[in-house]
């Protein structure tokens, strides 16, 4: 059998590789996009974490999927702030995380920002009028990326199909093998990208690959500790409940009533579907360090009982919840954080607090204003936030000396803190449409990516409503832009 050739090959439909893989063949870039699960969507779908973060990132790909879902029932609403642990009322105890709900009220253009609050503890008033996500209903997104995906007529999407080997040269990946069931098929392609969230396309072509916590050596972070260590973000096992009892799952029969693994119970993001049932997000379930130390299929295990036990403790503890039942468990941890590849540039905590106006980058193509938000017992929580938002550069998507490879996903060229901050699904989508872009872009002129120019990158995103200056996100910017 002839290899089949690709102009672009996307591995990986999650957050990045569907923004990444739409972008280009929109454009006209003969594309094939690969994902070993049997769905696209990835963490958003399933690892349950089916709620977009507000913030400026939310411009460009990840709008035109909100304006689709919009059409249809029930598949997308936009939550604000209902009830904070930080803000006790009367005297009642505190709700056990945050509790967001669904409001009709609102309108896309309102979950465009996060910067600017001093954050929960400090700023109710700010919190209540500023922060407002995007819960959706995973199947129904993973389907209507797929139609989009479909629609290009340009995009072949192989679900079940497990990238393993490839072959190099000369700083070039040349072909992949991807194992579809039992058979294996060789692809050519002209264009990579790694949007596998470990970015393990990049450590299976030998690139310089980060993991855990760096040291304030290596990138001169101010909150960096002295010294390096595996610690990264902790996991999350994201549950759902529902007051349908027939959809109830049934609990195991034995399970220690105290919390095992660490103090107390860990509070949780508790997030109202459109439906009306709870997305509930331990903040975390595990430990990354432990998680990474165990084989998946007993961390998983393990997590699991962990759900049960911190629903019955939630349930008991909380009115909110009486006449409630998990429905469901996703059916993969979620991880905030793994493996990620040293770019041509590595983004830091500087770029992350230091803000846009202190940023000399020229080739700046995503924006993002999320906390630096670590979820693990050792780092006390940090949750710095941004006093204005910041840009991620074209550079931290090229792994360094690589060719015809970049890589749009949570593990590329971003610190451990860098990363605690921009990992957000948005703006891996941002990141993802700036890589497709380049594929696009670097096809019209016969250059590689990398060697696209940085300003008719730029001008190609904000062709496609890609807002990279975070002052049109003003009102009358929103309406420059026709988002509502
Ligand atoms: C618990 C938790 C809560 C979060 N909460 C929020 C939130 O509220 N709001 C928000 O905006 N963000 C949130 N985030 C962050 C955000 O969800 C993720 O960082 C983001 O979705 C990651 O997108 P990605 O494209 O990097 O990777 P992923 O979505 O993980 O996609 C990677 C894909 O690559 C596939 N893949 C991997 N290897 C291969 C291979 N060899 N061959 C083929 N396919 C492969 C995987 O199956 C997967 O589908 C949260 C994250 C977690 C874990």
């Amino acid at each position: 059998l002839e290899d089949l050739h690709y102009e672009l090959i996307v591995v990986g439909a999650g957050a990045g590789g569907i923004a990444a893989a739409l972008t280009a063949a929109r454009l006209g870039v003969r594309t094939l996009l690969i994902e070993r699960e049997n769905k696209v969507g990835g963490t958003a779908v399933l690892s349950g974490v089916s709620i977009w973060e507000m913030g400026v990132s939310g411009t460009g790909i990840s709008r035109d999927i909100y304006e689709r879902l919009a059409q249809i029932p029930d598949a997308v609403g936009i939550y604000s702030v209902y009830n904070h642990c930080c803000w006790p009322k009367d005297g009642a105890p505190t709700f056990p995380g945050g509790q967001f709900i669904v409001d009709s009220d609102r309108t896309y253009a309102d979950t465009l920002r996060r910067y600017g609050t001093r954050g929960y503890a400090a700023d109710e008033t700010m919190c209540r009028e500023t922060w407002h996500g995007l819960p959706f209903e995973p199947e129904i997104f993973s389907q209507v990326v797929r139609d989009m995906l479909d629609e290009t007529g340009c995009c072949d999407v192989w679900a079940d199909s497990e990238l393993v080997d490839i072959s190099t040269d000369g700083g070039k990946i040349r072909t992949c093998k991807i194992q579809r069931s039992d058979a294996y098929i060789n692809v050519i392609g002209d264009v990579w990208i790694d949007s596998t969230g470990d970015a393990s396309l990049c450590a299976l072509a030998g690139c310089r690959m980060m993991f855990g916590t760096e040291s304030q050596d290596e990138f001169g972070e101010p909150d960096a500790p002295l010294v390096a260590s595996s610690e990264t973000n902790g996991v999350s096992l994201v549950y759902r409940v529902s007051r349908d009892s027939s959809k109830w799952l049934t609990p195991p029969s034995l399970l220690p009533t105290d919390c095992w693994w660490t103090d107390q119970f860990p509070v949780a993001n508790v997030v109202e579907y459109p439906n009306g049932d709870w997305n509930m997000n331990m903040l975390p379930t595990m430990e990354g360090e432990v998680y990474y130390g165990m084989a998946a299929g007993d961390a998983y295990q393990e997590c699991v009982r962990r759900v049960w036990a911190h629903w019955r403790w939630t349930q008991q503890a909380w009115p909110e919840f009486t006449g409630c039942g998990i429905s469901w468990i996703a059916p993969k941890v979620g991880a905030r954080e793994g493996p990620r590849v040293v770019g041509e540039y590595v983004l830091t905590e500087q770029d992350v607090l230091g803000g846009i106006t202190q940023q000399i980058h020229a080739d700046i193509i995503a924006i993002a204003d999320h906390a630096v938000d670590i979820h693990n017992t050792t780092e006390s929580n940090r949750c710095a936030e941004p006093k204005e938002p910041y840009g991620i550069p074209f550079r931290c998507l090229i792994p360094k000396g690589w060719q015809n490879l970049l890589v749009a996903c949570r593990g590329a060229s971003f610190t451990h803190i860098a990363g605690a901050s921009c990992r957000l699904t948005r703006t891996m989508m941002q990141i993802g449409q700036a890589a497709g872009t380049s594929a696009a872009l670097a096809k019209a002129n016969g250059c590689l990516p990398r060697e696209v120019s940085a300003k008719y990158l730029r001008k190609a995103l904000s062709e496609q409503v890609v807002v990279l200056d975070y002052r049109e996100l003003l009102q009358k910017g929103f309406i420059n832009h026709g988002i509502h």
